[in-house]
């Protein structure tokens, strides 16, 4: 990932957030500050270099080095309800009893909370 985590140093909450990823070795979860990866196994009787899995925080949503979209996009959709209208195509979120036409809105709320401080927009520029 190449974006700029340099507001994550400036003493805000942010720079306190931990992921969580596990060992696929030894099976020990580990804590790494959020959005960047373990480099070895804290474990003494492992200590190897990974490969290591994402249980929290972006990487989630990537493959190795790639973004993988649906990963977040499904995250999304199982903790919310979207509809699409047919010939408008304006996605409505479902919130309190109603449908609003702010769907891509939310989305995009959404992935920029669950990515940090890497907005899906930027990632999905990188092609
Ligand atoms: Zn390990």
């Amino acid at each position: 990932m190449t974006c700029n985590a340099q507001h994550l140093t400036t003493g805000n909450d942010k720079a306190e957030i931990l992921d969580k990823w596990l060992c696929n070795r030894c099976e020990e979860e580990l804590e790494v500050t959020k959005g960047q990866k373990p480099r070895s196994c804290p474990n003494p009787n492992c200590l190897k270099h990974g490969p290591f899995t994402a249980l929290s925080g972006p990487y989630l949503y990537f493959n190795g080095e790639k973004f993988v979209p649906k990963r977040l996009a499904d995250d999304i959709m199982a903790g919310n309800h979207f509809i699409t209208h047919k010939e408008s195509h304006v996605m409505y979120h479902y919130k309190d009893g109603i449908y609003n036409p702010d769907g891509e809105e939310v989305v995009k709320e959404i992935s920029r909370q669950k990515l940090g401080s890497c907005p899906a927009s930027t990632m999905s520029r990188r092609r």
